[in-house]
């Protein structure tokens, strides 16, 4: 998470702009800019690897990890391979649990705003692809491309790997930041990133324009830092919808620095 980590990323070469409004950094139009959404909680309306973990754990030592990533004590690749080591399921049986799980009402609308605007925005995530790109296909969702750990099943375990680790970086296990860049070709670009929670901390702060919920909401607050809040989807479908077209200097104007509690 801290920035401290990420010294020579491919991100933290160029110039990252603050979200504060600086006209020269945020004259770009946010109709033509990366978009980029985490999962868990963002897309779904819960954390589904939270679920998961206690859906089908035979014990409870996924608490002590959960804590001790929550503290900062560990990063959180140490945090799922532990949490994984205690979950016994089969590809079936987490089938049958995925099946369950719903998107945001909103998604699929604002996706299909978003891509009216030729914008196909990319998930990022902590998860893993497994769980992701079966519940999108449940949910009847198409082509987007999901950067995300992995798992394998060896009988009932779930064995993880983690093809994106930054080894600059000991706070996340997938870095989300140096998958922003790796798909940010044209740098002229800019960046609008949807989160929710720790593992986004590290690439909203490589963003333009961040809308943000839960942790990552409480993080701004707390770094006093400008961000678009939200509650839903909806929220940032209709910001879309309104203001889709505005210049990244009048987006960045309707941002709301949250104040420190
Ligand atoms: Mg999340
Ligand atoms: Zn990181």
């Amino acid at each position: 998470m801290p920035l401290r980590y990420l010294k020579v990323s491919p991100l933290s070469q160029r110039k990252v702009p603050s979200l504060l409004p600086v006209a020269s950094d945020m004259d770009f139009n946010i109709g033509e800019s990366m978009v980029y959404f985490d999962f868990d909680n963002t897309i779904t309306t819960f954390d589904v690897l939270d679920g998961i973990i206690e859906q089908f754990s035979i014990n409870r030592d996924w608490v002590a990890y959960e804590n001790a990533w929550r503290a900062g004590h560990i990063g959180s690749k140490e945090c799922l391979e532990g949490q994984l080591r205690s979950i016994r399921g089969t590809r079936k049986t987490l089938r049958e649990y995925l099946s369950t799980i719903s998107l945001d009402i909103h998604f699929k609308r604002l996706l299909a705003l978003l891509r009216s605007k030729g914008i196909n925005p990319i998930i990022v995530s902590d998860s893993f692809s497994f769980f992701i790109e079966y519940i999108l296909r449940i949910n009847g969702v198409k082509g987007l491309k999901v950067y995300a750990n992995r798992i394998r099943f060896y009988g009932d375990r779930l064995i993880p790997s983690f093809p994106y680790t930054n080894s600059l970086c000991s706070h996340c296990a997938h870095c989300k930041t140096n998958n922003l860049s790796d798909d940010n070709g044209d740098r002229e670009k800019k960046i609008i990133y949807i989160g929710d929670g720790l593992s986004d901390v590290c690439p909203a702060q490589h963003a333009h324009l961040v809308f943000a919920k839960s942790t990552l909401l409480d993080h701004f607050s707390k770094t006093q830092r400008h961000c678009l809040p939200f509650k839903d989807l909806g929220d940032v479908y209709n910001y879309f919808k309104e203001y889709g077209n505005d210049s990244g200097t009048e987006a960045l104007q309707r941002t709301v620095k949250v104040s420190g509690k």
